[in-house]
C-alpha cells in the first residue's frame, strides 16, 4: 500500500469509557465484521479481559475505509492495553501510530488513565483527535466536558467530536476525521527493513505471533529476520494482516502494519519493542525505546496441597510462553512449603496471573504480601538486588534504595484535603496541583511504588467515594529508612511474614502481625511467644498460653465412638499442620494471616 493512504491510530481511553465498543463499532461500519458475526468486544479476545472489561493484549486491526473525497484508505486500529501495570506495552503501541482518539465518557469527563496516556501520546508526537463518546446517556454532559478537553489539549470546544460509539452516530465523521487529521506514515522504502515490534502473542496453533509496524524498507515472506536486541535470526514463515481474522500478504511496506509468524518458540524471543530487521540486509541503527520486560512486585505462590507443585511449575512455564513479563524461580518457605517467587509488572500483572492459574490450571494458591525490588548496598560496597523480604542481608548496610512511582490522581476538588492526606501518610511528595475547570483538580506526586502496592488503591477509592482516579508510571529510585521485620514463633523466624518497611512503620506492622496470629494459632501444650523483631531488638510481642491436656475429657467417657473420631479428626487436621521449630501451626492460620483484607 502506498504510505499517503495509510493512517495509523489508536484510542486512548480510561477504562470503560467505551474503547472495545467504539472498536467495535469502527470494525463493523467499515464491513469488515458482518453485524451478524457481531459479538461484544470483538477484539478482546482472552476470557479474562471480557469478564473485567479490560484490555490486556493489546491487537492490531486494518480497517479499509472509503472516505467522503472517495478515496479508499487503509486505518490501522492498534488497540493499546489500558492499564498501568502495562504502561511500557501502551507506550509501545503509541509508538506504532502516527494519531490518537483521546475517547472521553460524556457522562464522566476526564480520568487519570485518559490524562496519563494523553501525555505519553503528546511525548510520541501524535495528532490527537479529542472524542466524547456516550452522547445517547441521559446523563451525558457533552459541552462541559467538551470545554475541559479542549482546555486540555488546547483546540475549540467545537473541534471536539461527539459520539455514541452504543448507536454508531457520529462514527462515520470519526472515520473521516482520522483520514483528514492523522498524518501518513513517513519512511524510506530503499533503506533496510526496519520494524518495531508492538505486542507478541502465543497462539497454540500457530506458536508466536509478532505483531510489527514497519518504519522503513520491506518485509517479505521469503527471508530470513533478525531481532535486533539479540541478534538472533529466525525463519519467517508467514507475514499477513488482520482484519481481523489472519490474512496472509506477500510483503509488508513503509507505515504497514501486520503480524510475522517466525520459528520463534517463547514471546520472550520476540519482544515487545525490539526491532525486527532482515537477517540478509540488516539495519545498522535499532529503533530507540526498547526496554527489557522489568518486573516490578514479587509474590511468592505456594500450592495449597503441596502435591500440586508440579502442576503449578508447568502451568508457569505455560503462561510464561505468552507472558514476557513473567518470572519466577523456586523457593521453598518454612511455614508454606514448596512454591515460586514470581516476579509481575503490578498487581493487576499478579491477579490476573493468579487468576489464570487458578481458573485454567485448576490450583489452589496461596500468595505472600506483594512486595517490590530493593537494592542493597553494604558498607564493603557490595551490591544486593533483594527480591524477597527474607532475603534480605544481614550486617553492615551502607544503603537501601526503594523504586519510585510518578502518579497523577484525578479528582473533584472536594476531596483535595483526603488525597493529600493519603499521599502524605505513604510518603508521598507533591510535585503540582492543576485545575482542569472549576470542580475538578489534578495532582502529580512522586511516591515510593511500595506504598501503592498494598491497598493504595481501595484507600484511595474510599476516601473519595468513588471518585478519585490513579495512574502511575515508574521513576527512579530514592535512598530510604527500610528495615525488615521479622515475624518470630518461639524464636523461629516465620519467612513468609518477613517485611521490608519503613522505620516508621515497622512498630506498627509488628504489632499487627503478632496480634493477628495470637488469634489465629491454637493454643499448645506449652507457652508460645510471637513475637516482632528488627534485627534482634524485639519490638512486639504477644502470647499464646499454653493449654492442658483435656480434650478428652470434654467427651464425658461413655460414648466411645465419638472418643474415636475426635481422635481421627485431630490426626486429620495433623497432615495439614505446620512446624515452625515446636510449634504446630494449621496452614489455614498462615493462609488468613497472609490474605489481606
Ligand atoms: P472500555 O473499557 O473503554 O473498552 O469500555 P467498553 O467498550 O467495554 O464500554 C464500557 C461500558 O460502556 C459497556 O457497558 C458499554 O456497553 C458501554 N458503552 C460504550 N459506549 C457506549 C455509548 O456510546 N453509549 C452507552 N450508553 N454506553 C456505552
Ligand atoms: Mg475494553
Amino acid at each position: 500500500t502506498d504510505p499517503a493512504l495509510i493512517r495509523n491510530f489508536c484510542i486512548i481511553a480510561h477504562i470503560d469509557h467505551g474503547k472495545s465498543t467504539l472498536a467495535d463499532r469502527m470494525l463493523q461500519l467499515t464491513g469488515v465484521v458482518e453485524a451478524r458475526q457481531m459479538r461484544a468486544q470483538y477484539l478482546d479476545r482472552m476470557d479474562i479481559e471480557r469478564e473485567r472489561g479490560i484490555t490486556i493484549k493489546s491487537q492490531a486491526v486494518r480497517l479499509p475505509f472509503t472516505a467522503t473525497d472517495d478515496v479508499s484508505y487503509v486505518l490501522n486500529l492498534i488497540d493499546t492495553p489500558g492499564h498501568v501495570d502495562f504502561s511500557y506495552e501502551v507506550s509501545r503501541s503509541l509508538a506504532a501510530c502516527e494519531g490518537a482518539i483521546l475517547l472521553v465518557d460524556a457522562a464522566q469527563g476526564i480520568e487519570a488513565q485518559t490524562l496519563a496516556n494523553l501525555y505519553m501520546a503528546l511525548e510520541n508526537d501524535l495528532a490527537i483527535i479529542p472524542v466524547l463518546n456516550k452522547i445517547d446517556l441521559p446523563a451525558a454532559q457533552p459541552e462541559k466536558y467538551a470545554a475541559e478537553l479542549a482546555n486540555i489539549i488546547g483546540c475549540e470546544p467545537s473541534d471536539v467530536l461527539k459520539v455514541s460509539a452504543k448507536t454508531g452516530v457520529g462514527v462515520d465523521e470519526l472515520l473521516n476525521e482520522i483520514v483528514a487529521k492523522i498524518p501518513p506514515p513517513v519512511g524510506d522504502a530503499d533503506a533496510p527493513a526496519r520494524a518495531m515490534i508492538f505486542d507478541s502473542v502465543y497462539d497454540t496453533y500457530r506458536g508466536v505471533v509478532t505483531y510489527v509496524r514497519v518504519i522503513d524498507g520491506q518485509l517479505g515472506t521469503r527471508e530470513r529476520i533478525q531481532m535486533m536486541s539479540t541478534r538472533a535470526t529466525h525463519e519467517m514463515l508467514e507475514i499477513g494482516v488482520s482484519s481481523p481474522e489472519p490474512t496472509k500478504v506477500a510483503s509488508l511496506g513503509v507505515g504497514e502494519v501486520g503480524y510475522l509468524i517466525t520459528g520463534v518458540k517463547d514471546v520472550r524471543q520476540s519482544k515487545v519493542g525490539d526491532t525486527v530487521t532482515s537477517a540478509t540486509k540488516p539495519a545498522t541503527e535499532i529503533l530507540s525505546g526498547y526496554r527489557e520486560p522489568k518486573p516490578m512486585v514479587f509474590s511468592g505462590l505456594y500450592p495449597i496441597d503441596g502435591t500440586d507443585y508440579p502442576v503449578l511449575r508447568d502451568a508457569l512455564e505455560k503462561l510464561q510462553l505468552n507472558d514476557a513479563a513473567l518470572v519466577f524461580e523456586p523457593e521453598t518457605s518454612a511455614a508454606l512449603g514448596f512454591g515460586f517467587r514470581c516476579g509481575f509488572l503490578g498487581l493487576l500483572h499478579l491477579e490476573i496471573t493468579r487468576d489464570r492459574l487458578e481458573r485454567e490450571f485448576n490450583l489452589d494458591l496461596i500468595s505472600t504480601a506483594p512486595n517490590v525490588v530493593y537494592q542493597v548496598r553494604m558498607e564493603d560496597a557490595v551490591e544486593h538486588t533483594v527480591t524477597n523480604p527474607s532475603e534480605f542481608p544481614e550486617g553492615k548496610i551502607a544503603e537501601v534504595r526503594e523504586p519510585m512511582v510518578r502518579a497523577t490522581l484525578l479528582s473533584p476538588s472536594d476531596f483535595v484535603g483526603p488525597i493529600m492526606e493519603l499521599c502524605q501518610s505513604r510518603r508521598g511528595n507533591l510535585q503540582g496541583m492543576d485545575y482542569l475547570s472549576e470542580d475538578r483538580v489534578e495532582m502529580r506526586y512522586t511516591l515510593p511504588l511500595a506504598e501503592i502496592v498494598f491497598d493504595f488503591f481501595d484507600q484511595l477509592k474510599s476516601r473519595t467515594k468513588g471518585y478519585a482516579s490513579l495512574d502511575y508510571e515508574p521513576s527512579g529510585e530514592q535512598i530510604a529508612d527500610l528495615v525488615k521485620v521479622d515475624i518470630l514463633l518461639q524464636g523461629e523466624t516465620v519467612d513468609a511474614f518477613s517485611a521490608i518497611v519503613h522505620k516508621e512503620n515497622a512498630y506498627s506492622y509488628g504489632l499487627a502481625m503478632t496480634k493477628k496470629l495470637r488469634e489465629l494459632i491454637p493454643r499448645q501444650q506449652f507457652e508460645v511467644p510471637i513475637q516482632a523483631a528488627v534485627g534482634a531488638r524485639v519490638i512486639a510481642r504477644e502470647n499464646i498460653r499454653a493449654i492442658r491436656k483435656d480434650v478428652l475429657s470434654k467427651c464425658y467417657g461413655g460414648d466411645i465412638s465419638r472418643k474415636r473420631k475426635l481422635l481421627e479428626k485431630q490426626k486429620e487436621g495433623k497432615k495439614r499442620m505446620k512446624m515452625v521449630g515446636r510449634v504446630e501451626v494449621p496452614q489455614e492460620a498462615f493462609i488468613s494471616a497472609l490474605s489481606t483484607d
